[in-house]
């Protein structure tokens, strides 16, 4: 028997259509690094998108699935583009400015974009790839950038304001289907080639409403966000979407991304809450500790992408009375695939194991723990397995380029169409993911497993680090050991290897302390900002780290 419920599809239109009217005075304020914050309301983006749609279809000739890439910062032109090309029944394709660009190359090749909008800030970076770029029709340049560096180019160049300009406010946006590509996004490859997941109309929607529940980031329209995490980083964890379901306002950072804009921003504009990977928070830390900031509006801040070192935790907490809220995602998983709110009625000291916790999943995760053997091990807080995860916001295939199916890579998917994460953890009966490593990071000694993270976690709350990343090296008795890269804060210079093996020995057995150990000046990052361990790996097989 079917139900007697309407049938209205999930679409991004109607994110759009209720964000631009019931929430229509909410607004976008982009930093612009000097005098006043840019501000524009949802209404107004409403209208932009309509307009920016228009251009597309009409002027540059965007039909129906048609990719729209996009080189931006996070900024309120952005969110329009992130509005305009779905609900126009295009796919917007937000491109990583920070990856190699031999993998910018590809990754436009393979998704074939048509137009390419780029904030002329990023010209420098776009304009000798061009010629590379052979799908690629139409450069939109937004924004002030010296656009000289395009002369001579192929694709027809076209200003952001030239397009809008005098284009109806309004759209009769198509009907699609819920199950229609909205959007699409390129992993980042810290563990091999890049991989494109097209997210649907519906798998979006769904994610920002979870986004939107007390239980996740649960902000209302009394809040103002900071999305530090770029739009182009499994798209700013689905904020944009899900703040124009609730009105609440946004803060974006555009290039501003150095602590010190970050830290006068927060000042200035008084968020209520951020979201940034870890190395971001590290960097404010450090940066409130030279110069005082007044960043108390920050109520709450999630972090995730990485594990949140407990340390980094704490100081939020004890220098700031910021909460920190971990969250665990990945690009295939929209991102958000566990938070870390604690259950009621506990008291602080009580929360904090499960804080520093990866979290628990969402009613629309379904999770399990795959051992070696292929057995399922239980949900005991203790057995370890690869978690594999299932639910309507989870990639089930990776994009197969313009005419290819889609892939379904044996390591990435099980038989049975579960997303394998390529992380190994422990889940709580409660429902509790830790995760101890990525799988392909995990340092495997005498046939037992040590956990690099938990190791780096312990480091990094020594007063004398501010920085640790710990990676397995070949070892010709155990086949791996951990070799200890650590960063020193400023005024740890004196510090010696023997005392940091002494902190640690008094929290880790002493079989997994690591013999090996080296300073850097930083830790390598991948192009989203996390430890690039294959980089450590590599330059310890160089003889690069001693
Ligand atoms: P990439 O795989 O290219 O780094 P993603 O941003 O999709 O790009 O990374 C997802 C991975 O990041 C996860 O599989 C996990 O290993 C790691 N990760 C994300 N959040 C956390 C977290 N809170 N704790 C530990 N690891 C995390």
């Amino acid at each position: 028997m079917l139900s007697t419920m309407q049938d209205v599809p999930l679409t991004v239109t109607r994110i759009l259509r209720h964000g631009a009217t019931v929430h229509g005075r909410s607004e976008v304020v982009t930093w612009t690094g000097e005098g006043e914050p840019h501000r524009r309301s949802f209404a107004e983006i409403g209208e932009r998108s309509a307009q920016l749609a228009h251009a597309l279809r009409d002027d540059l000739g965007v039909g129906r699935g048609d990719r729209v890439a996009t080189l931006m910062w996070n900024n309120a032109e952005h969110v329009e583009a992130y509005f305009a090309a779905p609900c126009m029944g295009a796919v917007l394709h937000t491109l990583n400015l920070r990856l190699p660009s031999e993998q910018l190359v590809w990754i436009v090749g393979h998704a074939a974009d048509r137009v390419v909008l780029v904030n002329g800030t990023l010209l420098p970076l776009l304009a000798p790839l061009l010629p590379r770029l052979e799908t690629v029709e139409h450069v939109v340049v937004v924004g002030p950038g010296d656009t000289s560096v395009l002369d001579g180019c192929r694709p027809a160049v076209h200003a952001y304001e030239d397009l809008l300009a005098g284009k109806p406010t309004t759209y009769d946006w198509p009907e699609l289907d819920e199950r229609e590509a909205a959007a699409m996004c390129y992993t980042s490859g810290t563990t091999g080639d890049p991989k494109g997941v097209v997210y649907s109309h519906r798998s979006i929607y769904l994610h920002a409403m979870q986004v939107n529940l007390a239980e996740s980031m649960g902000l209302t329209d009394a809040d103002i966000t900071l999305p530090v995490v770029p739009m182009f980083h499994v798209n700013a964890w689905g904020l944009p979407h899900a703040v124009f379901m609730t009105g609440v306002g946004m803060l974006m950072p555009d290039r501003f991304l150095q602590p010190a804009p970050l830290a006068e921003m927060i000042e200035t504009v008084r968020p209520t809450h951020a979201a940034a990977v870890p190395t971001i928070w590290q960097g404010l830390l450090a940066e409130l500790a030279q110069k005082a900031r007044d960043i108390t509006s920050l109520r709450t801040v999630t972090i995730g992408g990485s594990a949140c070192p407990p340390a980094m935790m704490r100081a939020f907490e004890d220098q700031y009375g910021i909460r920190v809220c971990h969250a665990w995602g990945m690009t295939e998983t929209s991102p958000l695939g566990s938070l870390a709110h604690p259950p009621g009625g506990l008291t602080p000291e009580e929360e904090w194991p499960y804080r520093i916790s990866q979290g628990r999943f969402p009613a629309g995760v379904e999770a399990r723990l795959v051992g070696p053997d292929g057995d399922f091990k239980p949900w005991d807080g203790e057995s370890a397995g690869e978690l594999e995860v299932r639910g309507p916001w989870i990639a089930g295939a990776y994009y197969g380029g313009a005419d290819g199916e889609p892939e379904r890579p044996e390591d990435k998917f099980s038989p049975d169409g579960w997303l394998r994460t390529g992380d190994v953890g422990v889940i709580t009966p409660d429902g509790y993911l830790t995760l101890t490593d990525r799988a392909k990071d995990v340092i495997k000694s005498g046939g037992e497993w040590i956990s690099s993270v938990e190791l780096e976690n312990h480091l990094m709350a020594h007063d004398a680090v501010a920085e640790a990343a710990v990676v397995a090296v070949p070892d010709e008795r155990w086949g791996e050991r951990p070799l200890a890269v650590v960063v020193l804060a400023e005024g740890g210079a004196d510090v010696t290897y023997e005392e940091l093996r002494a902190f640690l020995a008094d929290r880790i057995a002493r079989w997994q302390l690591p013999e090996r150990w080296t300073q850097i000046g930083e830790v390598p990052k991948t192009s989203v900002g996390k430890f690039d361990k294959k980089v450590l790996r590599a330059q310890y097989a160089a003889r690069e780290l001693e």
